[in-house]
């Protein structure tokens, strides 16, 4: 099943069911979050609204946390000329940072002037989890969508912590829906791209991470308890911006998409403000 978060018309938050070209508004008065911690049985309305039309929502407000992995591809590590890293390798993103499938990644040129794109696979945790095992890891993920750890990289590099500089408002594109995980089973069996402006800038396969997704969701828990509608951006493979030679830093303008096997396309156009 694919679910969306979108406006309505009176700008309220609604969750529908993608089918072929259309969003099928629930029969549900929550927003996703709600959806996600209640799993309540529901049906679809009659009416669909055309892809065209709708005012995509970020898939989840409100999580508790975005956790996200460094250097899980080991062909990024390289290009960074880091070391692979021997344990997950974890920050975070604030939750002002989120945002929709097809709203502007905006930033302010006075406090960046290198902003760089990072396709990842995001995982949409289904429910409260502490101390799990790698093997009962998947049992907690409620789906799957794609991201774009958006990062600032005068500041992340400046900082000498990550925070400021992934964390801009905008900064945390998700979508365009969450493919939940009983439609997709195996995170680790996805092509997975970065486009800027058409161009093919990152390319890979989501199975050449150095730590899996029951792994990180295993590590993880036993650090921090996790909730309902939390999020994990899962790493980036090699191709980003920052390590190009000369480096390529996103512009007025720009068009990125982060395509997902299985999941879909996330398309954000950059502006600044
Ligand atoms: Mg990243």
């Amino acid at each position: 099943m694919k679910l969306a978060q979108f406006f309505d018309k009176e700008g309220n938050l609604r969750v529908g069911m993608v089918d072929g070209r259309a969003v099928f508004p629930l029969a549900f008065s929550g927003d996703m979050l709600d959806f996600i911690a209640q799993r309540p049985e529901v049906t679809r309305e009659s009416h669909a609204i055309p892809l065209e039309e709708v005012r995509f929502a970020p898939v989840v407000l409100r999580p508790t946390k975005i956790i996200a992995l460094g250097l899980n591809y080991r062909d990024h590590a390289e290009e960074s000329k880091g070391e692979p890293p021997k344990a997950p390798l974890i920050f975070a993103k604030f939750p002002n940072s989120l945002a929709a499938h097809l709203s502007d990644i905006r930033w302010d040129p006075g406090i960046t002037q290198k902003v760089d794109y990072e396709a990842e696979l995001a995982v949409i945790i289904g429910k409260r989890v502490k101390d799990c095992t790698p093997q009962r890891a998947l049992d907690s993920v409620f789906g799957y969508t794609c991201a774009n750890d958006v990062s600032a990289r005068d500041l992340q590099f400046g900082d000498g912590q990550w925070v400021r500089g992934k964390s801009l408002d905008s900064f945390c594109p998700l979508g365009p829906w969450i493919v939940t995980a009983e439609e997709l089973r195996d995170p680790h069996g996805l092509h997975i791209a970065c486009w800027l402006n058409g161009d093919l800038v990152q390319e890979s396969h989501t199975g050449n991470m150095i730590f899996s997704v029951p792994e990180v969701i295993s590590f993880l828990s036993r650090h921090f308890t996790l909730y309902p509608g939390d999020i994990i951006l899962t790493g980036t493979p090699s191709g980003v911006g920052t390590f190009r030679d000369p480096p390529v830093y996103l512009k007025d303008g720009d068009l990125v998409i982060v395509e997902i096997q299985g999941i879909g396309k996330l398309v954000n156009r950059c502006r600044i403000v």
